[in-house]
């Protein structure tokens, strides 16, 4: 006995000896370094290291941490990723801008598209950033009437005709199958398809409920002139009491214009009675849409509040006459109405019931601002400038709302285990540049930008060459072997996931493998 007490300790103090040293000499593909680290979910807001491993947050400390490479993160916010939840931009360029927004999960769920198959497999490969996308009501109304919109949304028969039974049927057996693909929910733009009944709709909502789908409307009536806003959320929050579809209306603000206040306190009331309903805004005094649209339709100006003079043809910026908006009506292209009162915009944007998305679209460099400045102008003006919130709460609404409404339970979070994606900005800077005139400019202050890991954005510039974004889908029983083998089998029905990184099984041990490469290029 006597003779065993000494080497007891030894091999003890050994095994202490290297518990000690094991954090210091452990490597990650990626060590950012001494920034302020702000997670709206558990509060953190401290200076602390961040390592990162294969696409994941492996470990956050106060003690050094060492990596393959490192940021020094010294004076920076160390954020999630902003998830956009209403981001029509869904190509490289507009992707391009949303990073250097530090967004790193853009989603189109208030059109969505009807091939749901072929939406992900034409963006396999090609994303700088997380994408996905709803089935759309829209677009399945554009196929089944035949309308000849090139738009998003139908401007002939799609838009303004009721379907009879069979056709609604042809509907909810396009949208079924979406959701079957593994679309993140149902799209709704009510107010483009007049046409659509309340039955209709109804119905649908139905379809989208068995699934447990959210579903995102963009609300039927504008505003405070009757047929108002207030009638049109009715509408939708009845559907999802009586179906339990969860339910999302998007841009509060240029839906409910003067009601705002109202719709927000009537979403509040209805949440606190059980009924799943969320709200987001988007930070600007103005809207964009299509000049064919139906709310272009007769009777418009009292609708929006507004007249001709201001609206601005997104094409050479000009603003309408009579005579532009007729003949431009008729050519078809975007507009931006300038419609918003500012104070319902601040009041928005500060409610504790908004998410911050950014309904934004950019083509060919030409748009609305919010498609490159929607997160920088949040922090900058909104938290810095006007002190209209926190900027834990300002965070809170650009990542971890947004997570959960779609389910990703492994985004929205700096928490060990979670994805890396993860903004890094200068509180003190960070600032939008995109304007109505030049709606590309990038925003200032958005230092890096990771991507599963990846750097996209790095000392404020583009990082070329990387394309780290996966496809975010909801798993649905049935599909899972086939999309990405073995690993997905142990996920529920209804759960959200980006294939290869497991985002939103909320089991990170999921054995899904994550494929990352890593730290990219800094
Ligand atoms: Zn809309």
């Amino acid at each position: 006995m006597k003779t065993q007490w000494p080497s007891i300790v030894w091999r003890s103090a050994l095994l202490l000896a290297s518990a000690m040293a094991a954090p210091a000499q452990e490597s990650y593909d990626l060590v950012i370094r001494g920034g302020r680290v702000m997670d709206p979910e558990s509060k953190l807001d401290a200076v602390r290291n961040v390592g990162i491993r294969a696409g994941r947050i492996a470990a956050i400390r106060s003690t050094p941490l060492a990596g393959k490479q490192t940021i020094d993160a010294a004076g920076l916010v160390v954020a999630p990723g902003f998830i956009d939840l209403h981001a029509h931009g869904q190509d490289d360029e507009n992707h391009r801008y949303q990073a250097r927004d530090g967004v790193t999960t853009a989603l189109e769920l208030e059109i969505g598209t009807l091939d749901v198959d072929a939406w992900y497999a034409a963006r396999e490969g090609k994303r700088l950033i997380h994408s996905g996308v709803t089935v759309g009501h829209p677009p399945a109304r554009i196929k089944v009437f035949k309308d000849p919109s090139r738009a998003l949304v139908p401007t002939g028969d799609g838009a303004r005709r009721a379907a009879n039974e069979e056709e609604i049927t042809l509907m909810k057996a396009a949208i079924e199958k979406g959701l079957q693909q593994g679309a993140l929910g149902l799209g709704f733009g009510l107010q483009y398809t007049p046409g659509a009944s309340r039955w209709e709709v109804l119905e649908l909502f139905r379809v989208a409920a068995r699934f447990n789908a959210p579903v995102f409307v963009h609300i039927r009536h504008m505003g405070d002139a009757e047929p108002d806003a207030l009638t049109a959320v009715g509408e939708v929050m009845a559907n999802a009491a009586i179906t339990g579809a969860p339910l999302h209306i998007v841009h509060i603000t240029s839906s409910g214009l003067k009601q705002t206040p109202r719709l927000l306190q009537t979403i509040a009331e209805a949440r606190a009675r059980g009924v799943d309903v969320t709200t987001e805004c988007y930070p600007y005094e103005a809207a964009m849409t299509e000049l064919q649209s139906t709310l272009f339709d007769p009777g418009w100006q009292k609708v929006l509040g507004i007249d001709v003079d201001r609206v601005e043809w997104v094409a050479t910026g000009e603003r309408l006459t009579q005579a532009t908006f007729a003949k431009y009506r008729k050519q078809g292209g975007m507009v931006i109405m300038h419609m918003i009162p500012p104070e319902v915009a601040a009041l928005a944007i500060a409610h504790p019931q908004t998410m911050i998305a950014s309904d934004g679209v950019i083509t060919n460099g030409k748009g609305h601002p919010r498609g490159a400045g929607t997160y920088a102008r949040l922090l900058g003006r909104y938290v810095r400038e006007q002190k209209a919130l926190p900027l834990m709460d300002a965070l809170a609404k650009a990542t971890l709302m947004p997570a959960n409404r779609v389910g990703l339970a492994q985004k929205g979070r700096v928490r060990v285990g979670a994805d890396a994606d993860v903004t890094l900005f200068d509180a003190a800077r960070v600032i939008d540049n995109a304007t109505f005139k030049e709606p590309t400019l990038a925003s200032n202050g958005i230092e890096y930008v990771l991507v599963s890991g990846t750097a996209v954005v790095s000392k404020g510039a583009l990082v070329g060459g990387v394309m780290p974004g996966r496809a975010v889908r909801r798993a649905v029983q049935g599909r899972l072997a086939e999309w990405r083998g073995a690993g997905l089998k142990r996920q529920r029905a209804g759960r959200v996931f980006c294939p290869r990184n497991s985002a939103s099984t909320g089991r990170p041990e999921s054995g899904i493998p994550t494929g990352g490469t890593g730290a990219g290029k800094l």
